[in-house]
C-alpha cells in the first residue's frame, strides 16, 4: 500500500460538533446537563408539540460568537436560522432548525503547527435527541429502541473546515487544536468519549499534481483523536484500492468501527438539495451590532496559541510548553504559580515532574489534589532560600497534593532543612572519607570524577539535606 500512498494526494476537511455548554437549550427552557433521568428536560417546545414556539437563547449566539472570533471568523451583521427536513425518531418536530446560507461566522482559519486551515463557517444548530438500543442482545441484536429527548435541542455550532488537509496527522492535529481552543474559551467541554465535541470527517483521494478533487465519503462516529487518525488511514487504503481496481468512490457516510477498525456504509449522502432548507418562519433573522460583537471580544481570554508562546518566552521548551497547554487543569495552575511569582524554571521542573507521574499514576486533575498554587510557591521560595534541596522538595511533594500540608509545616515536622552549617558537614565528610581508604588513594591518584561518590556518600548520611555546594567544596578541601 505504500508504494500506491505514493501516487496519490489525500484531501480531508472536517465538520466538527461542539456542543455548548449553555445552563439550557437553544430554543427552550430545559435544562441540558449531561446524565439526568431520561426525558426529564422535555418541554412542550422540545417535543415539537404543535404550536409552540422557539425562543433563541442569547448565551448560545454569544458562545457562537466568541468561538468564531476565536477562529479568526467574520461575524456577519445578519445572520438567519433555516429549517433542515429529515426524519429521525429522536427529532420530534421532523425538522432541524439550523443554519444554511447566512451563518453565525464565516471566513476564518486556523493556524496549527505552522500549517494554516482555513474554516468556512460555523453555524448554530440544535441538536438530536438519543436513541438506546435496547432488548435481547443489546445493541445489534436488540428487539426495540428507547429514546430519550434531553438531548434534544440542545446547541451545537458545527464548526466546518475547507478541504485543507492532507494527511491524518494534519486532521489530527488541527481537531486537537480545536478541543483546545472551545475549552479555553469555555464554550464546550470538548470530550470526545462522552460526544461533547463530535466529528465528521470528509475525505477523498486523487492523482498527485491533480487539481480537481475526487469524490469525497464522509466518516462518522469517530470517539477519539487516535480514532480520528485510524479511521482516516482506513479510509485512505480503501478508496485506494477501489480507485486501483477500476471502480469509482461513491459519495456516502459511512461509520467507523473501532473495534473492528473498519468503516462501513451507512447511507448515501444527501446533497443539500435533498433537505429542503428554508428559512425558519418562526425567528426573526438575527441582527448582529458591532458593539455586541465589541463587547464579546473583550471578554476573550488568551488562546492556546499564545499560552504556548507565552511559556516558550519564558524559556520552556516548546514541548514542555505544548503539554501543559494541552491540560488546560495544569495550564491554569501554572498560570496562578507564575503570577505569584515563583520561578518558572523551577515550578515547570515540579509540574512535567513529580506532579504529573502523580497525576498520571492517580488518574486525577491537578484540581482534585489538594495542592494549591500558593502551597507550590512556597516550596519553591524554600527551595531558593536554600532552606531545602531540590531533592527534598521533590520528596515532599507528593504528600503536600495528597493532604494539603505546606511545605514549611513538612519541613519543620521531619527536620528536612538543608544542612549548611559547615562544620557539621565537615564532620560527615571526614567520616566517609576515613570509610573509604581506597577511594580516596584513587582519587588522589587523578581519579578525580570519584567525586561523585564521596558527594553521594554525604548526601546518604544527611539523608539528602546537606546543602550540595558546600558539600562539594569541603570535600575537595579534605581530598586535596
Ligand atoms: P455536508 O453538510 O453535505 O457534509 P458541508 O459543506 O457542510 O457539506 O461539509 C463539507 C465538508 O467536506 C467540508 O469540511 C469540506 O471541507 C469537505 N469537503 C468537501 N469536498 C471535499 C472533498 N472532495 N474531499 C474531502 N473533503 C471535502
Ligand atoms: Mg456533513
Amino acid at each position: 500500500m505504500e508504494d500506491l500512498r505514493d501516487k496519490y494526494e489525500v484531501v480531508i476537511g472536517l465538520e466538527v460538533h461542539a456542543q455548548l455548554k449553555t445552563k439550557s437549550k437553544i430554543f427552550a427552557p430545559d435544562g441540558c446537563e449531561f446524565g439526568k433521568e431520561p426525558n426529564s428536560e422535555t418541554s412542550p417546545i422540545t417535543l415539537g408539540m404543535p404550536g409552540v414556539l422557539p425562543v433563541l437563547n442569547k448565551e448560545a449566539v454569544n458562545m457562537g460568537i466568541l468561538t468564531g472570533l476565536a477562529l479568526n471568523c467574520e461575524i456577519p451583521e445578519r445572520c438567519k436560522f433555516d429549517r433542515k427536513q429529515y426524519f429521525y425518531p429522536d427529532l420530534p418536530k421532523g425538522y432541524q432548525i439550523s443554519q444554511y446560507d447566512e451563518p453565525i461566522c464565516v471566513n476564518g482559519y486556523l493556524n496549527v503547527k505552522g500549517k494554516r486551515i482555513g474554516i468556512t463557517r460555523a453555524h448554530l444548530e440544535e441538536d438530536a435527541g438519543k436513541l438506546v438500543h435496547a432488548g435481547a442482545d443489546g445493541l445489534a441484536g436488540s428487539s426495540y429502541s428507547l429514546v430519550d429527548l434531553n438531548r434534544a435541542g440542545t446547541p451545537l455550532l458545527e464548526i466546518v473546515s475547507e478541504p485543507d488537509m492532507r494527511s491524518s496527522e494534519e486532521a489530527r492535529n488541527y481537531m486537537e487544536e480545536l478541543r483546545n481552543i472551545v475549552r479555553y474559551i469555555g464554550v464546550c467541554d470538548g470530550n470526545l468519549e462522552e460526544g461533547s465535541m463530535r466529528c465528521d470527517a470528509n475525505i477523498s483521494i486523487m492523482p498527485k499534481g491533480s487539481k480537481e478533487f475526487g469524490t469525497r465519503a464522509e466518516i462518522k462516529n469517530v470517539n477519539s483523536f487516535s480514532a480520528l487518525q485510524r479511521a482516516i488511514e482506513y479510509e485512505i487504503d480503501r478508496q485506494i484500492e477501489i480507485v486501483e481496481e477500476g471502480g469509482k468512490v461513491v459519495q456516502e457516510t459511512r461509520l467507523w468501527d473501532d473495534n473492528a477498525r473498519e468503516t462501513k456504509s451507512m447511507r448515501g449522502k444527501e446533497d443539500a438539495h435533498d433537505y429542503r432548507y428554508f428559512p425558519e418562519p418562526d425567528l426573526m433573522p438575527l441582527k448582529i451590532s458591532r458593539e455586541w460583537v465589541e463587547e464579546i471580544k473583550a471578554k476573550m481570554p488568551e488562546l492556546p496559541q499564545a499560552k504556548r508562546e507565552r511559556y516558550m518566552s519564558l524559556g520552556l521548551s516548546e514541548y514542555d510548553a505544548s503539554v501543559i497547554v494541552e491540560q488546560m487543569g495544569l495550564a491554569l495552575f501554572f498560570d496562578e504559580v507564575l503570577k505569584l511569582g515563583a520561578s518558572p524554571k523551577i515550578a515547570v521542573n515540579f509540574i512535567m515532574g513529580e506532579i504529573a507521574a502523580y497525576l498520571k499514576e492517580t488518574k486525577l486533575e491537578i484540581e482534585e489534589t489538594k495542592l494549591t498554587p500558593e502551597n507550590l510557591v512556597e516550596l519553591i521560595s524554600l527551595i531558593e532560600k536554600n532552606t531545602i534541596s531540590n531533592n527534598i522538595g521533590k520528596q515532599i511533594i507528593v504528600d503536600m497534593m495528597k493532604d494539603g500540608t505546606k511545605a514549611s509545616e513538612i519541613v519543620e515536622k521531619r527536620g528536612l532543612s538543608q544542612i549548611s552549617d559547615t562544620g557539621a558537614i565537615k564532620e560527615i565528610a571526614q567520616k566517609v572519607c576515613d570509610a573509604n581508604p581506597d577511594q580516596v588513594t584513587a582519587y588522589k591518584n587523578g581519579k578525580v570524577q570519584l567525586l561523585g561518590f564521596f558527594v553521594g556518600q554525604v548526601m546518604k548520611e544527611t539523608k539528602g539535606r546537606a546543602n550540595p555546594k558546600a558539600v562539594n567544596e569541603i570535600l575537595k578541601e579534605i581530598l586535596g
